[in-house]
């Protein structure tokens, strides 16, 4: 990969940087350290590049851990389809873990914090827990069962890892400061009682698991991670991140460094919104082309160098903003012009035939693959008596600025000859369903002398081109921060125009050697991609990854 290249600087980057310099370390170790309770989001793609992105550029290494206290929500689907979406966007984690593999440990410095008479057990319930845990103005009250004793703590933590005792009855507390200004430092909850769960990865044998802010820093540390990056919401738990690691006997302190969550217009990166969106049968699955999933963008058609180019131009600050979706697809489409083969499609197709074009005649001509690389070479293209055009490529009469067809007037066939239409075949109800014409065959790669071609379009032969359906997808949501009203359901801001099928679509022979994730530009249409799972053989399915200008910033 040579995305570095264009890797702005930012301050996480300087750190690392310092850091190497100085000495304090000799190579560093990041990790991404996913939930797995659902499928990865653009969200998730802008920590992977960052953290992936700095070991590889400074010989470091970075190990993919799942997040995984929390049973009843994970999965095994989603513990593979991170793995997928990792290696998808051309990434090699250095080792693989789970933080259940550390289960063992977690619970041996747990009774190392008990016995130094800095955790207790507690036996408040969740009310009583919140009501004692007091506000940002007042301070907390402490629990009734702060000051057990050791050996009373040791042996109650115990019999709840035995599983002595039912959910919610009792929990494991960190003793620090009831009087904290910081909410989290009042004696978070370090385990709690899970009975009848089963983990996907230790199965039955747990009854007791701990909290994430309990596991995160405990897992970094024994992974030896030099710099653990994080999003900005977990800037008041640092001290807690710290306290636990200044308090356990473990070698090594990682440094939390929080930067900001990548936000993006007319969509949600929320797991918990996504799977709404996903169980309740707003979209066709995870992978729907309009999630803003790494698997619904892959399924759309984006390339991974487009979405790394993204998350690196996006930068890596601390200062709140939104990302236009315009920025995203304009990254996308210059991946595409550039690399994009281009094809003929017509999406709303109108008949022409062609009246002094011999009878069966098939005619072939070039069409090149890209007009400003030769080097990719030219496809043949099939020409027929009986053609389709666009239905938008064809009026009965226009001013001069229509550059395309109107009766009497003429136009060229894209890669071929000038046809001018001569009359239109109307049925019972009044609608144009074919279109008569004649061409000139002295205009195959030259204008006509003495008269005015308006413009060119594309088309494909009736009876060489393939049936096809389109989609095209516009944006999920009609509103740009659709989960940002207060009281009001994000739900009821889909847009119910999101996906437009188009199932009469034919598109040019050589497209019948596509294969699934290849990307095209339909000449004039926009951006394409064979969809992997919709479609067979004979109807394939196209999504529109993008089209051909911006069309965003303008409407929205
Ligand atoms: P969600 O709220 O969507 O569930 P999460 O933060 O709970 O997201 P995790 O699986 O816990 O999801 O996140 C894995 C990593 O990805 C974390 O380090 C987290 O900070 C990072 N991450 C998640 N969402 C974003 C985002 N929108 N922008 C940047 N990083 C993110
Ligand atoms: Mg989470």
């Amino acid at each position: 990969m040579s995305d570095n290249k264009t890797t702005p600087s930012n301050f996480i980057r300087q750190i690392v940087k310092d850091d190497l310099a100085s000495g304090k370390h000799s190579r560093i170790q990041t990790r991404f350290p996913p939930e797995p309770n659902g499928y990865l989001h653009l969200g998730h793609a802008k920590s992977i590049v960052l953290n992936f992105g700095l070991a590889q550029e400074f010989d470091g290494r970075c190990n993919l851990r799942f997040d995984d206290t929390n049973p009843g929500k994970e999965d095994v689907e989603f513990v593979e389809s991170i793995q997928n979406d990792v290696k998808w966007l051309g990434y090699h984690w250095d080792q693989l873990f789970f933080a259940s593999d550390y289960f063992e440990q977690l619970y041996g410095y747990a009774e190392e914090l008990i016995g130094k008479g800095l955790a207790y057990v507690c036996e408040l319930n969740a009310e009583q827990t919140r009501e004692y845990r007091g506000t940002l103005t007042e301070p907390g009250k402490p629990s009734p069962y702060r000051d057990r004793s050791v050996d009373e703590n040791l042996d109650l933590f115990r019999r709840m890892r035995a599983g002595e005792f039912p959910d919610g009855s009792k929990v494991l507390r960190a003793k620090i400061d009831m009087a904290s200004p910081n909410l989290n430092m009042r004696d978070p909850v370090l385990y709690r009682i899970r009975h009848g769960v089963v983990h996907h990865q230790t199965g039955a044998e747990w009854c007791l698991y701990p909290m994430y802010d309990y596991t995160h820093p405990i897992s970094d540390a024994l992974e030896g991670i030099t710099h653990s990056l994080c999003t900005l919401e977990f800037e008041d738990h640092r001290p807690l991140y710290d306290w636990v690691l200044d308090n356990i006997t473990i070698p090594c302190h990682p440094r939390q460094i929080e930067f900001l969550r990548l936000n993006i217009e007319y969509t949600v990166l929320s797991k918990r919104k996504l799977t709404q969106l996903v169980d309740e049968g707003h979209v066709s699955g995870w992978d729907d082309p309009r999630m803003p999933t790494i698997a619904g963008m892959r399924r759309r058609g984006y390339s991974p160098a487009a979405m790394r180019d993204f998350c690196t131009r996006v930068g890596i600050t601390k200062s709140d903003s939104v990302v236009e979706m315009s920025l995203l697809e304009s990254v996308v489409r210059e991946d595409l012009d550039a690399t994009a083969p281009r094809r003929m499609a017509v999406l709303n197709p109108l008949k022409v035939v062609i009246e002094n074009y011999p009878e069966g005649h098939i005619e072939t001509l070039q069409g090149p693959n890209h007009p400003k690389h030769d080097d990719m070479g030219s496809r043949p293209l099939k020409l027929t008596r009986e053609i389709f055009i666009d239905r938008d490529d064809f009026r009965l009469e226009a001013n001069k600025k229509y550059k395309r067809l109107v009766l009497g007037g003429e136009v060229r066939l894209r890669n071929a000859y000038v046809i001018r239409a001569d009359e239109v075949v109307r049925d019972d109800s009044g609608e144009i369903v074919e279109l008569r014409c004649s061409y000139d065959p002295d205009t195959l790669g030259v204008n006509p002398e003495g008269r005015k071609v308006r413009g060119v379009i594309h088309w494909v032969s009736a009876s060489e081109g393939i049936a096809a359906e389109v989609r095209l997808y516009d944006r999920l949501f009609t509103d740009a921060a659709p989960d940002g009203h207060k009281g009001e359901d994000f739900l009821s801001y889909l847009n119910p125009e999101s996906l437009v099928a188009l199932p009469h679509a034919v598109v040019e022979p050589a497209l019948a050697d596509a294969v699934a994730g290849e990307r095209f530009q339909f000449e004039r249409e926009g951006y394409f991609t064979l969809d992997v799972t919709a479609g067979s053989a004979d109807k394939p399915v196209f999504n529109r990854v993008v089209t051909l200008r911006d069309s965003w910033s303008k409407s929205a």
